[in-house]
């Protein structure tokens, strides 16, 4: 079954690159066909099998050469192995779909603000508005939970927005950051959030000071945000109940 999970991973992962590509440049996502975008040659179905495709032609098109980008290839397998994973955390259920779906628009919105520096509103609004249809009818109990994750999520991203702007007189969030993180509450309810929140910013911090050190970055560089919400949601998601009763074991007597 693990197997079966990591192929339709892959293939929706190959899908999930068609978005990423074609949602900023407001093309549509379903025609036309692929094509190469250096030139324009329209890219046969042998060689757009996910993974495979891209190590025959290490990385290159068939056509004109020029380099496709490994983005290509990442974004497949890890949308294969998050499937895999929610398969064996959940078993086959209306949970797993859930939270398949929000892995999916994770993934998404990731990619395109690592390429665009920016989180588009035609992903982030519908995807809280899928969030919020799918708890009234996968686990209604959850609605409340649902609504206040919501608020809760937006709400410290628009006091860090504010702290941020106080602090260092300038905007390192931006509105994008706040939906998506009131997207990631719909999707965890308060506590998980908060600790996803949390996570998000510890990590984004490391990769700030290890960048800096390395001399890749400087303290005003701009650094995509939302891939350190993605992470920090995901690591939540799966181990936040263990890493809340962890740390109150530790450091709370
Ligand atoms: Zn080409």
């Amino acid at each position: 079954m693990s197997v079966i999970f990591f192929i339709l991973g892959l293939f929706i992962g190959s899908f999930l690159n068609v978005v990423i590509y074609r949602l900023p440049r407001n093309e549509s996502i379903i025609s036309p066909r692929s094509h190469c975008p250096h030139c324009g040659k329209k890219i046969r179905f042998f060689d757009n099998i996910p993974v495979i495709s891209y190590m025959i032609l290490q990385g290159k098109c068939r056509y004109c050469k020029s380099k496709i980008s490994p983005r290509y290839l990442i974004v497949e397998l890890i949308t294969a192995v998050a499937l895999v994973s929610l398969y064996h955390i959940f078993g086959i259920n209306m949970e797993m779909l859930f939270f398949s779906i929000f892995v999916l628009i994770l993934i998404t919105i990731s990619f395109i603000d690592i390429e665009n520096m920016k989180i588009l509103n035609k992903i982030v609004l519908p995807g809280i508005a899928i969030g919020l249809f799918m708890t009234l009818i996968f686990r209604p109990d959850n609605i409340v939970q649902s609504i206040l994750g919501m608020i809760c999520g937006g709400g410290v991203l628009l006091s860090w927005f504010y702290i941020g702007k106080l602090l260092f007189r300038k905007e390192s969030l931006g509105a994008g950051d706040i939906k998506f993180a009131a997207l990631i509450g719909v999707f965890l309810g308060v506590k998980t959030t908060l600790i996803a929140l949390f996570l998000s910013s510890l990590f984004f911090t490391l990769i700030a000071i290890f960048l800096i050190s390395l001399k890749k970055a400087k303290l005003d560089s701009k650094i995509p945000f939302a891939p350190f919400l993605a992470t920090g949601a995901l690591v939540s998601m799966c181990f936040g109940n263990k890493l809340l009763s962890w740390y109150l074991n530790h450091f709370i007597v």
